[in-house]
């Protein structure tokens, strides 16, 4: 790992001005980060994928770590929360159980209690090549993508090009509300968001709804214990007054595109209608349409077909 100076931001405005870059020019990855548990940035360091000169810890900031707020109002989750508070908190289990389900999912109980919700969904990539220290692919700046013509059974399905990685968070597909906050390859290959050097995620604002609407997080990984998603889909369904038709849905697929891929024509055919087979069923092909699979990734069209199904029929049964 190469030597770092280590910050204790003591305000946001203080974490700003410690973060801000020399060098604007400079290689994305040369440029000081923010640290929240360390759980990933550290992985990164020792490989040589980042090379900080500083590191700026994020959870000495007061109130990081707070979550405020009801399913009615609203609730901000503070960046510096961790997984596990999340987990455990009352107001989001009580109204978002699909976040819940999000963060359960997620490593195990030593990651989660260390982790936060903004290193959560900052993140970078798990794509192999990436990983691999002596490997210089397209989104360290390298002029090769490996994954598509090499290993690619991880590799996206939807929106790849001219990078193939996947988007590694499990919170990220839950909080749809940030779809917006997720950058494809073709737009920027060296980052997977939209924030620039020196800018952080200070909290994450989850809309209220007069009545909680059902939601569920349904993640397929390779091992039973700890493992990333090799596909996952959060749901979110409001209903009307007769607690069965849907008036509003929400879909969004992990582990299958280098963001949160949202399926706008599945969402729209569920709405208006009751959730039976057949309009799970109906769903579940539309969201995989044009789906656009490589050599050794095909099996993510059926595999998450069947966690829609799936995941419509826990929320309808609720
Ligand atoms: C063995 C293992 C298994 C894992 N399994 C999963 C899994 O199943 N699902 C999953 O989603 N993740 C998984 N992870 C990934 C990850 O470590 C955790 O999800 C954790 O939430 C990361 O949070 P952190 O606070 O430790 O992030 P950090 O390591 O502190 O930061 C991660 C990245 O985000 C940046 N960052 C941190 N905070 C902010 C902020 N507020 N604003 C802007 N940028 C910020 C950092 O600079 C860094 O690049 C796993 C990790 C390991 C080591």
């Amino acid at each position: 790992m190469k030597a770092f100076e280590w910050a204790n931001a003591q305000s946001i405005d203080d974490a700003v001005k410690l973060l801000a870059p020399a060098d604007p020019n400079a290689d994305p990855d040369e440029m000081a980060r923010p640290m929240g548990g360390g759980q990933d940035l550290l992985t990164t360091m020792k490989a040589y994928i980042v090379r900080p000169p500083r590191v700026v810890n994020l959870k000495t900031i007061p109130n990081v770590g707070m979550i405020s707020g009801d399913g009615q109002q609203g609730l901000t989750i503070g960046a510096g929360v961790t997984l596990t508070q999340l987990a455990e908190h009352p107001e989001v289990k009580k109204s978002f159980p699909g976040l819940v389900e999000a963060a359960l999912s997620i490593a195990t109980p030593q990651i989660r209690n260390m982790g936060t919700v903004g290193g959560n969904l900052c993140q970078r990539p798990r794509c192999w090549y990436y990983r691999l220290e002596n490997v210089n692919c397209l989104k360290k700046g390298g002029s090769e993508g490996y994954a598509q013509s090499g290993e690619n059974k991880y590799n996206a399905i939807f929106g790849g090009g001219p990078s193939y990685v996947v988007h590694p968070s499990d919170l990220a597909p839950m909080l749809v509300a940030l779809e917006e906050f997720f950058t494809l390859p073709r737009a920027d290959l060296r980052r997977e968001n939209v924030l620039n050097p020196g800018e952080i995620v200070t909290e994450i604002r989850v809309p209220g709804h007069a009545t909680a609407p059902r939601s569920t997080y349904l993640k397929f990984k390779e091992r039973s214990s700890l493992d990333f998603a090799m596909s996952s889909v959060a749901v979110v369904l409001e209903m009307g007054p007769d607690n069965k038709t849907v008036t509003q849905a929400r879909i969004v697929l992990g582990g299958v595109a280098p963001i949160p891929w949202r399926v706008p024509k599945a969402e729209a055919v569920l709405v208006g209608n009751v959730i039976s087979d057949e309009t799970a069923g109906k769903a579940a092909v539309l969201a995989l349409e044009g789906a656009a699979p490589l050599a050794k990734n095909g099996y993510k069209i059926p595999l998450t077909q069947t966690l829609v199904r799936r995941a419509l029929a826990n929320v309808a049964a609720v």
